[in-house]
């Protein structure tokens, strides 16, 4: 292409020849939307078309757009030193980690990567070693939940359970399980909640003691499946869990990515539950997705078995920009603003009234379902209610359409093979204004 040839070309144009998007397919009818700017919970197209981002990006501008102090974080750590690898220090991943213990309540080694699912090949890597180096290095296998994301790598896809994201992929990472998560809006007829959810919670039980349980090293989980349908369990599920847990020595993993930082109404999506995590991953909302971090926090007792001076002891995992300086600023600098704004508390807020605005829409013959916590919303579509079948993909398609010609952008979530891609997902940023809030509602 010569420079004039390419100077005459839109952006459309531009997008559609060079650029591979992720997970969508795009034509000449449909292009992909081109974002310029974002102010608070909107953003504006390349063409000024303004909409609510009801879905913060991927759920993760936890602080909303257009924060300058975010941009001055990074360039002045940019500037005063742009890199260090986590072979060795620096002063924001230093007092970063400290910042995360003080909001998780317990003790843990801070681990820092780029990405949701690196944290999580980390958390399944050192649980290997610590069983490894705990005398019982049988234990390799996990235990995860269908619907459930957990990332693109082969060993986080392997534990996802959404066959549709994995099949033209597999075989993926050997050792993965999964069981059926609570889904108390289908759950059978007759079963209270808690007695469903227990009855779900055992289902890790069951696995844990068909599979031989010297060979399970983990279970990973969500506090509240996200992607797979805002499935929101009872407490005494994760309860359970963690019960069971314990009594097997099974390492609990917590996937923080999406629950964490304020979305479901506190810091962290498992401090509504009564549960120890054993490890605890983290992404998107760490830095309101200004710039790429993830950590993985493993409990001290854990870490023990790590560097005990024992030749191979250390954890044999390196990557380049993880724990990168202005990405750990930027990080600091968001939770400073989520404390400074009482985010948590207005994530709980907001999200209660969405729910009590919203609950008219249950007499709605299409609505089947509206569940959540916090600021984390799904609605069940369905073409039936007595049925509970899961609405035709027009029905949904138009739902979107529409919201989106009315200026707010939703998204679906489920999972595609068990026909369950019927949930419409609200998931916007914490930071969203009174009117904001009436203009989804
Ligand atoms: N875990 C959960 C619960 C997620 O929703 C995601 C991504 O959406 C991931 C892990 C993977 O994160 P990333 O896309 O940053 O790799």
């Amino acid at each position: 292409m010569t420079i004039v040839e390419s100077n005459t070309k839109s952006l459309v144009e531009k997008d559609r020849e060079n650029v591979w998007h992720h997970i969508s397919a795009y034509n000449e009818k449909n292009p992909p939307k081109i974002w310029e700017s974002g102010e608070g919970a909107w953003i504006t197209d390349h063409e000024g078309n303004r909409y609510l981002d009801g879905m913060s990006g991927l759920w993760a501008v936890n602080v909303g757009y257009g924060r300058e102090e975010l941009a001055r974080a990074a360039y002045e750590q940019m500037k005063k030193m742009p890199y260090v690898s986590m072979t060795q220090s620096h002063e924001p991943a230093i007092l970063l980690a400290e910042k995360l213990n003080e909001m998780l309540g317990d003790e843990y080694k801070i681990f820092y990567s780029n990405s949701g699912s690196d944290a999580n090949e980390v958390a399944f890597k050192l649980a290997r070693q610590y069983h490894q180096q705990n005398g019982e290095a049988s234990r390799y296998k996990f235990i995860s939940r269908y619907r459930a994301y957990h990332g693109n790598s082969m060993g986080a896809l392997a534990a996802t359970g959404q066959a549709l994201r994995k099949y033209k992929y597999e075989p993926l990472a050997p050792g993965f399980l999964h069981v059926a998560p609570p889904d108390n809006y289908r759950r059978p007829e007759g079963q209270s909640i808690e007695e469903y959810n227990i009855l779900r919670a055992q289902e890790f039980e069951e696995k844990i003691i068909w599979e031989q349980k010297e060979t399970i090293a983990g279970i990973i989980m969500e506090p509240i499946i996200t992607g797979g349908g805002i499935l929101v369990p009872h407490p005494v599920y994760l309860e359970k869990v963690q019960e069971i847990c314990n009594r097997h020595g099974v390492l609990l993993i917590i996937d923080e990515v999406i629950c964490g930082f304020g979305r479901t109404g506190k810091a962290f999506g498992h401090q509504h539950f009564n549960l120890r995590p054993d490890i605890i991953t983290m992404a998107k909302g760490l830095t309101s997705a200004y710039l790429p971090l993830s950590v993985t926090a493993i409990r001290k007792d854990i870490y023990e078995k790590f560097d005990t001076g024992e030749e191979n002891s250390h954890f044999r995992h390196v990557n380049t920009f993880g724990g990168n300086p202005a990405a750990c600023a930027v990080a600091l600098k968001n939770i400073e603003i989520m404390e400074n704004e009482n985010l948590f508390d207005r994530s709980a807020e907001l999200g209660e009234r969405l729910q009590k605005e919203l609950a008219i829409l249950k007499d709605h013959p299409f609505v089947g379902d509206i569940r959540g916590l916090g600021f984390l919303l799904g609605i069940e579509i369905v073409e039936d209610k007595e049925t509970r079948q899961p609405a035709k993909d027009e029905r949904i398609a138009k739902i979107i359409g529409d919201c989106k010609a009315n200026g707010l952008i939703v998204g679906r979530n489920g999972d595609t093979v068990a026909g369950f891609n019927n949930i419409i997902a609200l998931s916007p940023p914490l930071s969203c204004t009174d009117d904001d809030l009436d203009f989804i509602i």
